[in-house]
């Protein structure tokens, strides 16, 4: 069979034969391990086609589902068909993004697409700056590396070694674990993350936050960055981010948002106003492969300092010298990547094909489902332990909080079942509960039915066994 039929017939079955698979792989280590090794020995050529037909009939049977309707897990989405066209023509043409001179249409492609995103948020895209990454850790470290290069331009010659004294960066246990890479990365050092206790609903209390600066500062620390997380990972709590952002005004610190997931939300006219504050932010990360349905990786970075991130990334070589006119900049001296693959136009196609109000929809409808959610597991006797606007569902139960059973069991026997697949998830004050959030666009009611019976099912289980 020609390889690119096999292809197209694949993708055209996937998504309906995707219910009808198990969510979640059963597999050991070792047996693939070995499978793949006598498999592929590499000495001997196979036929594209055959392998193809290998390759998909493995990561149908190998591969945790996300795109799958029932996947309640992490930010991973199901994925839009434009999405995955994109990323086919990304690999086939194979635009090179660093220079704006080797992929003209690529570089104006994302430039269009993000001057329209930059406005979702509330930024003036005449007066900030905004460029595609590999995903939200690489935005939130450009965030970081930009508040160094603008409070302490200093830094970029001669490390942290020299002149600056102890820049600090302020986050709540609910901040994502990438800013502590990024603290080692950057030389700040990962003591340089000052962790501030959250409320009880989960959220940076900005009067805990002045103490713990004030604190700081009399033991010599320099406030350098404020991060609040607009929808963190683990229960989707927004940080007051007005209140935050004046708070780093009054402490000459910068002041990131990560909206990785939850910055979505601006797109849709109701949950946007949630956010209110995010356009305050002196820069702001949003993924594109969590909440806008498309194939990993996809993140973008805005910043409201154009200066400062051009600081940060500037950079010319004898092989390629550094274009930048006031009608383009080549990407590679005004962002962390330098070769880099057509990440934008996956999010384009989505943002073309569906617009506005089609993205809305879609954003709407998975908080929707989210709330039927809340309500189904109310009736059943699970208790809610967080409070959000947005599509994720942390619970527990009298059977959990009694020690009867635990969130972990409960989890692990719902994803060894395979039907279904959520999480167990710690938060703030230290307990385990369970987590789903609505990642897919085809998730349905009847699915939600489902995750009723496997957690009641796991329930009744976990009790028997514990008996
Ligand atoms: C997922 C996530 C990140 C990390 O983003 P990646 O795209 O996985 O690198 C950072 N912050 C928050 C709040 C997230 O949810």
């Amino acid at each position: 069979m020609d390889v690119w039929d096999l292809v197209a017939s694949a993708a055209r079955a996937f998504p309906k034969a995707l219910r009808d698979l198990p969510v979640a792989p059963a597999v050991e280590v070792e047996h693939l391990r070995t499978l793949l090794h006598e498999k592929f020995p590499f000495d001997r050529s196979i036929p594209l086609d055959e392998l193809t037909a290998d390759v998909i009939s493995m990561l149908n049977a190998w591969t945790l589902h996300t795109t799958h309707p029932r996947y309640f897990g992490l930010f991973n989405p199901s994925v839009l068909p434009a999405g995955v066209v994109a990323d086919s023509l990304a690999a086939l043409f194979n635009p090179q993004l660093a220079k704006w001179s080797s992929a003209p249409l690529a570089n104006e492609l994302e430039r269009l697409t993000l001057r329209w995103c930059s406005r979702k948020l509330g930024f003036d895209p005449d007066s900030s700056v905004a460029h595609f990454t590999s995903g939200g850790s690489e935005a939130n470290l450009s965030g970081i590396l930009a508040a160094l290069a603008f409070l302490h331009p200093d830094y970029l010659i001669t490390g942290l070694n020299v002149g600056v004294v102890r820049p600090a960066v302020y986050v709540s246990s609910e901040t994502h674990r990438s800013f502590i890479k990024i603290a080692r990365m950057t030389g700040l050092g990962s003591s340089a993350i000052r962790n501030c206790r959250c409320s009880a609903d989960l959220t940076l209390d900005p009067d805990t936050l002045r103490r713990r600066i004030c604190e700081d500062i009399n033991e010599g620390w320099k406030p350098l960055v404020i991060i609040g997380t607009a929808g963190t990972t683990s229960a989707g709590a927004i940080d007051p981010l007005g209140e935050l952002a004046h708070l780093a005004q009054s402490f000459g610190a910068w002041f990131h948002v990560d909206g990785a997931w939850g910055a979505s939300a601006m797109l849709s006219p109701r949950l946007g106003t949630f956010l209110a504050g995010i356009e305050l932010g002196d820069s702001v990360t949003w993924d594109a492969h969590k909440w806008l349905s498309v194939p990993v990786g996809a993140g973008m970075f805005f910043c409201r300092h154009p200066e400062a991130v051009k600081r940060a990334f500037d950079i010319s070589s004898s092989y390629m010298p550094a274009e930048q006119t006031s009608d383009f900049v080549d990407p590679f001296s005004t962002t962390f990547q330098w070769s880099r693959r057509a990440i934008g136009l996956k999010v384009f196609m989505v943002l073309a094909e569906h617009g506005e109000s089609g993205m809305a929809k879609m954003i709407d409808q998975q908080a929707g489902l989210a709330d039927q959610l809340r309500l189904r597991l109310r009736e059943n006797n699970w208790q809610i332990v967080n409070s959000t606007v947005l599509p994720v569902v942390c619970f527990s139960h009298e059977d959990i909080r009694s020690g009867a059973t635990s969130a972990a069991e409960i989890a692990s026997v719902i994803q060894r079942r395979g039907k279904v697949w959520i999480s167990e998830v710690v938060l703030g004050a230290g307990e385990s509960v369970l987590r789903a959030c609505i990642t897919s666009i085809h998730s349905t009611a009847d699915d939600l039915d489902c995750l009723i019976s496997e957690l009641e099912f796991a329930r009744e289980h976990a009790r028997a066994e514990g008996a």
